[in-house]
């Protein structure tokens, strides 16, 4: 059969390696993971307990409207509940924005280094991918993404994917920056801005944009966020979608109406009642992050502040190279040459022990490996 050649040259996703696997290929008995931003604490207790009831009830379909999920997050996130929609992860909801708004000609803007999701969904959907630079400092360039916007004056760029923070750099731009992008992609009626929003919960910079007044004032924006991360239900896939309800009814019309299963419904439900529960995991990550940057520091690395659950550093060595052999010590971190970023590697901040561990292999991983980069 015949197949579009932006399928064939499509490179799927590279999740982080699964701990099974690496115990079964290593022959390894305790293996750590830090390499998929997954929250260490797990769910609250209040949505283990959610599920166990939940199940009971299999047997019937999902509520295809998802109306308690719509009407919690309604209130966490101070939105009206019909601007809202949810998905199987923000994954689909990326899947849906592009099916909803690209035609065969139109493309995509997203940042150098810019999370790679966007990119898969755009290919698979044969949209082309326009690419700007990031800055020396990690950062989007979001001037230069504005000129690029501003030049394109036969509107074939359709969608722009803004992470913030971006996943894997851990840099952001300030409520300032978006303002002036702001001023030129507001110029363009047919080009919707997708703010992804998937680490906002453990955001510290104060200058942090403050999304929901551009979703205020500007008819083509709109914010995803995830329950993946700081919720801590990566696996049963639960993304929102907060939109101008004109938006929300589009992808109403094009989802699959049991696109959220019901125990992914149960679970968001009862995830967003325990703040407490938040607020462990974010004081847990910002030490953890803290502890991080201490050892990179004496460990002379150079790395990147990052305003998420997650640190990217330079090993200074080639990253595939230190990430086998870190991994030999039973600990999973992330390459991410996938990115261009050829001796990078990302590290998710786990539970204090874990952290622990994955500096002491980092730490004997840098003295099998000679570096092969100046800092
Ligand atoms: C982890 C992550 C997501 C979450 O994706 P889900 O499909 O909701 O699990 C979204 N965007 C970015 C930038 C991420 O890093």
């Amino acid at each position: 059969m015949k197949v579009a050649k932006e399928i064939l040259d499509l490179v799927p996703y590279r999740p982080g390696k699964p701990i099974e696997e690496t115990k079964r290929e290593l022959g390894l008995s305790e293996v750590i993971k830090l390499a998929s931003n997954e929250n260490p604490l797990g769910p609250s207790p209040k949505v283990l307990e959610a599920l166990r009831l939940a199940l009971a009830d299999l047997h019937r379909y999902p509520d295809a409207a998802s109306f308690e999920l719509r009407q919690a997050y309604s209130k966490f996130y101070g939105v009206a509940p019909e601007y809202l929609t949810f998905g199987n992860g923000s994954n689909e909801l990326i899947d849906l924005l592009i099916h909803l708004y690209c035609e065969p000609e139109s493309e995509i803007l997203v940042s150098e280094a810019a999370f790679v999701a966007y990119r898969i969904s755009a290919q698979a959907a044969r949209v082309k991918v326009r690419e700007v630079p990031m800055d020396s400092q990690m950062k989007f360039q979001l001037k230069k993404m504005a000129d690029v916007l501003a030049a394109d004056s036969s509107n074939q760029i359709r969608l722009v994917f803004l992470p913030n923070p971006n996943n894997p750099t851990g840099t952001y731009f300030s409520h300032a920056e978006l303002t002036e992008f702001m001023k030129v992609a507001g110029q363009r009626p047919n080009t919707l801005v997708i703010l992804d929003e998937a680490y906002l919960e453990y955001v510290r910079a104060d200058d942090f944009p403050k999304a929901l007044d551009f979703l205020k004032t500007q008819p083509n924006f709109v914010i995803l966020r995830t329950m993946s991360k700081i919720f801590g239900i990566a696996g049963l896939r639960l993304g929102a979608l907060i939109a101008r309800p004109e938006v929300i009814d589009l992808v109403n019309r094009i989802r699959n109406p049991f696109n959220v299963n019901s125990l992914a419904q149960v679970a968001g439900l009862a995830a967003v009642q325990d703040r407490d529960h938040l607020e462990r995991v974010k004081s847990l990550t910002w030490e953890g992050l803290d502890y991080f940057y201490t050892e990179l520091k004496r460990l002379q690395l150079p790395y990147w502040e990052s305003q998420g659950n997650f640190v990217l550093f330079d090993s200074l060595r080639d990253s595939q190279q230190i990430f086998q052999s870190i991994l030999r010590k039973g600990v999973i971190v992330r390459p991410v040459d996938n990115y261009g970023l050829k001796s990078h590697i990302r590290l998710s901040v786990g539970l204090p022990h874990e952290n622990q561990q994955a500096i002491r292999a980092l730490e004997s991983a840098l003295t099998e490996l000679p570096q092969t980069k100046m800092s």
